[in-house]
């Protein structure tokens, strides 16, 4: 997963983006970039690590103009390159142009492999630069046209922010797999992967970019036109279940409000479990647990202290010190765990080894006995689409069943939230358009390639 924010119009363009770009900073931590646009020229500025590392004041200050684009990029297994960082920027037959990106093309090592034949030279190793070499070949009256000539050739998801000066574009997939919404401020315009960026910039939410859909904003002005007839909406739905900040709005409703809602459900679903407490694992599974708590009546209680200064860089040069990772990470309160029974909640189960390891400290710390609730349905199948799931041999859902992974994490009970109630609870019983392919390895277009962003 990665972030993307844009401002066009305001003379602090390059500021705005890197409050927007600090406020997605949960959508990536591997590595920042800003383009600002003078009006002439692009100026680019991209370097590995957290957004507020990388932008000194001077950074910003040589940054000026009127418009900006900017992203963070999620960090993967693969290889972390400063060439991969975005957003990318490129001197071509088009003019000065930046792009970024968010989400995975799937037919990108046939594309690349079709480009590089034909004599394309790759800058990097990111498939979002694919879509440059496609547009420096088949050429439209507009940059507009050039672009929508090209977009219908890339398979799998995308939200791209294009600028050139004078000139900012944003596109999502016919699919809407990855989100993108369009704000205001003031005369400008802000295009942003999640609304909480928007409000904290000071701007309003206008709508979400359609399916399929481009916007084009120059000389002040928006306008809208579609590259794609929208194909069946299948936007994912592990924005809503990790990836999103509770105070974000996706598919009309507060991310919080959505978490508690699947927080009253799995309460529903686990009626018979009786328990003194229930928590969440920090961050993500708090809003869960308070929704269990006000369905179910058991109390809500925080078991975890989080410690928020471990983050990415946090350096572990040897291993007496890579051995408190985990309690540093995530300390146990003693005091409200000894002799308790306590319901976990955990946003999702992939390996199992957090569960495990937390588990395992609940249990030290005194707990009676520990119920582990899943906020979304087991997940046995990869992500084609952006989200960096490891491959199926990795997953433990894809080869152990819900008793064997009780046993393996070592808990006292396992259950999972049912897709029924994930998808009512996060379309609020009328949005079913959904990508589910990790819970049920049905996917809703290509999936050649395993790598995500
Ligand atoms: P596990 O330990 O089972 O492999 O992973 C589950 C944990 O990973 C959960 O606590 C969940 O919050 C977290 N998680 C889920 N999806 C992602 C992701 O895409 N990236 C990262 N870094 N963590 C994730
Ligand atoms: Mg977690």
């Amino acid at each position: 997963m990665c972030g993307i924010f844009g401002v066009t119009d305001d003379r602090n363009a390059s500021r705005l983006a890197f409050i927007g770009l600090f406020t997605l900073q949960h959508r990536g931590q591997e590595s920042a970039g800003i383009v600002a646009d003078d009006g002439s020229r692009l100026v680019p500025y991209s370097a590995m690590g957290l957004v507020n590392e990388i932008f000194s004041k001077d950074v910003l200050d040589s940054l000026a103009g009127h418009a900006a684009i900017g992203h963070i990029r999620y960090s993967t297994a693969g290889s972390s390159d400063i060439k991969n960082a975005q957003p990318l920027f490129f001197n071509s037959a088009l003019g000065p142009l930046a792009v970024a990106h968010n989400g995975n093309l799937t037919n990108a090592a046939r594309l690349r492999a079709d480009l590089q034949r034909s004599g394309a030279i790759f800058q990097s190793t990111a498939d979002s630069e694919i879509i440059v070499h496609l547009m420096a070949r088949r050429r439209g009256r507009t940059l507009e046209d050039t672009i929508a000539r090209n977009l219908p050739l890339l398979e799998g998801s995308y939200s791209f922010l294009f600028m050139t000066p004078g000139g900012m574009i944003a596109v999502r997939d016919p699919n809407g797999f990855r989100p993108l919404v369009l704000g205001r401020l003031g005369r400008s315009h802000l295009f942003s992967s999640e609304t909480c960026a928007i409000d904290v910039v000071g701007g309003k939410t206008i709508r979400e970019i359609e399916p399929g859909e481009m916007v084009v904003v120059r000389k002040g002005a928006v306008r809208s036109r579609r590259f794609s007839r929208p194909a069946p909406l299948t936007r994912c739905i592990f924005e809503q279940v990790y990836f999103a900040r509770p105070d974000s709005v996706v598919a009309g409703r507060t991310v919080q409000l959505t978490r508690n809602e699947i927080g009253a459900m799995l309460a529903r679903e686990m009626k018979g479990v009786k328990a003194d407490i229930v928590s969440g694992v920090p961050d993500s599974g708090t809003a869960y647990a308070l929704g269990f708590a006000g369905a179910s009546g058991i109390p809500y209680q925080a078991v975890f202290m989080r410690n928020h200064y471990t983050g990415r860089s946090f350096i572990q040069p040897d291993q007496t010190l890579r051995e408190f990772t985990a309690q540093l990470k995530l300390a146990p309160i003693g005091g409200v765990i000894e002799g308790k029974s306590i319901i976990l909640i955990d946003d999702s189960l992939v390996r199992g080894t957090t569960s495990r390891k937390i588990i395992a400290s609940l249990k030290r710390a005194g707990a009676r006995n520990v119920h582990m609730a899943i906020a979304s349905p087991a997940i046995v199948s990869p992500c084609y689409y952006g989200i960096d799931t490891p491959t199926k041999e990795e997953l433990i859902a894809n080869d152990l069943t819900p008793e064997r992974i009780r046993a393996y994490i070592g808990a006292d009970g396992l259950h999972y939230l049912s897709l029924g109630s994930l998808i009512t609870a996060c379309g609020g019983g009328t949005d079913r358009g959904f990508c589910s392919g990790c819970f049920t390895g049905r996917y809703p277009a290509g999936r050649n390639v395993k790598r995500a962003k």
